[in-house]
């Protein structure tokens, strides 16, 4: 178990990277001490930025020693509190911001290696340079970095044709809890030889070892891409749209994403910039993009013809293709801005559920229900990524109902959902991770067998457990 650091462990940590390397002024701390919704404040003796892994690895071999409990820290736009120290003021802030180099870029063997504190726009930026495309995208690209976004296996708007960040991802390097350094840098698009330790590590929340680098999978830049608002009547009908995208484009279909008419007017209304398609009559929203990599796919003139065909079989209400990129942009700016509107808007109650994309309908209508039933000062505000049958169900509160009573209704809603989403075979974490917000909830719904698996890897990795203690895997066997 880990223990308060003593003050000649914190000298020791403080000597490793002298003082350009070391916050302790209150100031400085304080943005180590929230999580991006707020939703967890902790307190720390020490936040420590180490310049490279050679300081990572001496200051985890000092933890280690010590027992002093760590905790990662990215750049903090988490939904699940796992950057965030606990409260007793003990556990020490491991932040990676200061390592930001882009090591090498192999542009024929379409590969890139990133340290962990690279926000994840400049990996984009870098690979485009280099006339490549590093896919992954968020909302929070220009703050998250890739140590958070690997180790949260972030999704984004085009895990549709690229998958998710453990895709992404060749090689990586890393600090064990003990201060060894794992260096599985290779960027081998085959190598079978013995267990995929890598993958472990991406997705742990930092509980299982910090990561410093990664080698990371680049693609040819696309040079044909099309973008278009559809609207339909039904989720069912954007489930019918994305067959017939499927059938007729293949996997250049890189993004479907599902919006619902008050999810836009509330995004339109307030947040400058964006596409309003609001002049089309539909109840729903579907954002489509398809991109290649031929400049003669003529991808508009394809969107259009499909679109038109689904039309005249009454899948779509209408549509508009984007005419520009400009144009594109705002599309793309409308579906991103939802979570600042409804922030904006008020009070939120949130879930990142995902299920087979063939059950999305069902669960919107059952979903939609519970929040009617069980949460009736909301309005259901279901949205996102709906090709991969991951939406963010939320309830946003009615204009000027009480905000106290609201809050209330969120376990009992909570409870409903998660059972929901399991009988429907999906998951009650699609793509923002555990973390301490639904470690306790995790624990109870899991395979009992996965979770003894996971324990068993936690002590064989971490066996002092100083590695964000309480996220993910709540303590005990
Ligand atoms: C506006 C917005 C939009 C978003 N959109 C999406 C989306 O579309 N899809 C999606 O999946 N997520 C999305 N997210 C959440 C997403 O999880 C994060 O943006 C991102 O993946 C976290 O990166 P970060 O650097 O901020 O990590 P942090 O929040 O700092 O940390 C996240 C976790 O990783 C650990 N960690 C951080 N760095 C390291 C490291 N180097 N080694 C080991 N562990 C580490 C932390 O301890 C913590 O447990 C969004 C967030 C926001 C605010």
């Amino acid at each position: 178990m880990p223990r308060p650091p003593s003050a000649a462990a914190l000298a020791d940590l403080q000597a490793v990277v002298g003082a350009a390397g070391c916050l302790t002024d209150a100031a400085a701390v304080a943005p180590f001490l929230a999580d991006h919704r707020r939703l967890y404040r902790g307190a720390t003796p020490l936040v420590l930025l180490p310049k490279n892994t050679g300081e990572a690895s001496r200051l985890l071999a000092i933890c280690h020693r010590e027992l002093c409990a760590v905790v990662p820290h990215g750049g903090n736009t988490g939904y699940c509190g796992g950057a965030t120290p606990d409260s007793s003021g003990t556990q020490i802030v491991l932040a990676l911001q200061r390592m930001q180099r882009i090591r090498s870029i192999d542009r024929m063997n379409l590969s890139l290696i990133a340290e962990a504190g690279c926000t994840l726009s400049a990996v984009q930026e870098a690979a485009q340079q280099a006339d490549r495309l590093f896919p992954l995208s968020l909302g929070s690209e220009g703050t998250a970095q890739i140590g958070g976004v690997l180790s949260t296996n972030a999704g984004g708007t085009a895990v549709l044709r690229y998958g998710m960040a453990r895709d992404l991802v060749f090689g990586l390097e890393a600090v064990l809890a003990d201060g060894r350094v794992l260096s599985v840098l290779k960027a081998l698009r085959k190598d079978n030889t013995g267990y995929d330790i890598k993958s472990l590590l991406i997705g742990a929340e930092g509980t299982l070892g910090i990561i410093t680098a990664a080698n990371l999978k680049l693609f040819p830049q696309p040079q044909d891409a099309a973008t278009a608002l559809a609207g339909v009547d039904s989720p069912a009908a954007a489930l019918a749209l994305l067959q017939r995208l499927r059938d007729a484009t293949g996997d250049m279909l890189t993004g479907f994403e599902l919006m619902p008419r008050f999810a836009v007017e509330i995004t339109a209304l307030q947040i400058a910039g964006v596409a309003n398609p609001l002049a089309l009559s539909a109840a729903w929203f579907v954002l489509v993009e398809l991109a290649g990599p031929g400049e003669d796919l003529n991808l508009r003139t394809r969107l259009e013809a499909t679109l038109a065909a689904a039309h005249e079989a009454e899948v779509i209400t209408d549509a508009t293709v984007a005419m520009s990129m400009t144009q594109a942009e705002a599309m793309w700016k409308l579906r991103e801005s939802i979570p600042e509107a409804q922030t904006r808007r008020g009070a939120s109650l949130k879930h990142d559920v995902s299920v087979p994309v063939s059950l999305v309908p069902e669960l919107i209508q059952r979903g939609g229900e519970l929040i009617a039933r069980l949460a009736p000062l909301g309005d259901m505000i279901a949205y996102g990524h709906m090709g991969d049958g991951n939406l963010h169900f939320n309830a946003s509160l009615k204009v000027g109902a009480a905000v106290a009573e609201f809050r209330r209704c969120a376990p009992v809603l909570e409870q409903a959902m998660f059972d929901l989403v399991e009988s429907l075979g999906g998951s009650i974490s699609a793509e923002h991770g555990i973390g301490q917000l639904k470690a306790a909830e995790f624990a109870r719904r899991a395979d009992p067998v996965e979770i003894a698996l996971m324990h068993a890897l936690k002590r064989t990795l971490d066996p002092r457990g100083i590695l964000n203690p309480g996220k993910v895997l709540l303590s005990g066997p």
